[in-house]
């Protein structure tokens, strides 16, 4: 991609430009996807995984729920392995 300050061409992994310093929150979270995966597997029922990245609301319907019965917490443990779960911003988080 190219850093939207500067015009540089950056790697997708870069979490600020090398060129300029401006640092790139714009699609991606800054919270940690093991951190969410982790948390989803082993807590998630409890939604801990969805306060962790703000979403509080959702995160209280799972422990109302227990997670769907497990089921919605397995689907954002895939999610969160895939890349494709986001946070409170609705920024993906892709950062491991
Ligand atoms: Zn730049």
């Amino acid at each position: 991609m190219l850093c939207p300050c500067c015009g540089k061409e950056v790697s997708n992994q870069a979490t600020a430009c090398p060129g300029c310093g401006q640092p790139f929150l714009g699609d991606s979270s800054p919270k940690s996807r093991a951190a969410v995966a982790l948390l989803a597997f082993f807590v998630g029922v409890f939604g801990i995984h969805r306060f962790y990245v703000g979403k509080v609301g959702t995160g209280i319907l799972q422990i109302i729920t227990l997670g769907g019965l497990g089921f919605w917490t397995l689907f954002d443990f895939i999610m969160a392995l895939c890349g494709t779960f986001t946070d409170k911003e609705g920024r993906k988080v892709t950062r491991w």
